[in-house]
């Protein structure tokens, strides 16, 4: 399959990773959009989160919490934001699920 996440989880593309286990991986953001931005990748490939299920979603809770320890490991004590994009409007350019945390500075008030 040419996804590049599941290449990154192979090892065979190099990445920034900062978490590890064996469900998922938690990666630095290639192209930055916060003084911090990590993406939180569970190992198993689907799309996004319209194809979650009740298994998928305890790994999508457990990297929103590892996600939000991260974030406090990182200094981020005034706040941040994880989001997750899904098709055309959502704006999603990858589509193996993935989950930002975006931090280090005032975020915009307005999402879209
Ligand atoms: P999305 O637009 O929500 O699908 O987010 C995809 C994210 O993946 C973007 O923020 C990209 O900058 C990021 N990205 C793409 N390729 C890589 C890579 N090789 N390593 C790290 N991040 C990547």
């Amino acid at each position: 399959m040419d996804c590049i996440f599941c290449k990154i989880i192979k090892g065979e593309i190099p990445s920034s990773k900062v978490y590890e286990d064996e469900e998922f991986i938690v990666i630095k953001d290639v192209n930055p959009q916060a003084p911090v931005h990590l993406l939180a990748i569970p190992k198993e490939h689907f799309a996004s989160v319209a194809e979650l299920n009740d298994e998928r979603a305890v790994v999508v809770g457990k990297m929103m919490k590892k996600l939000a320890e991260i974030g406090g490991d990182n200094g981020l004590d005034d706040g941040f934001r994880i989001i997750t994009n899904k098709g055309k409007h959502g704006c999603q350019s990858v589509s193996h699920l993935h989950l930002h945390l975006l931090g280090g500075r005032q975020l915009d008030e307005k999402m879209g």
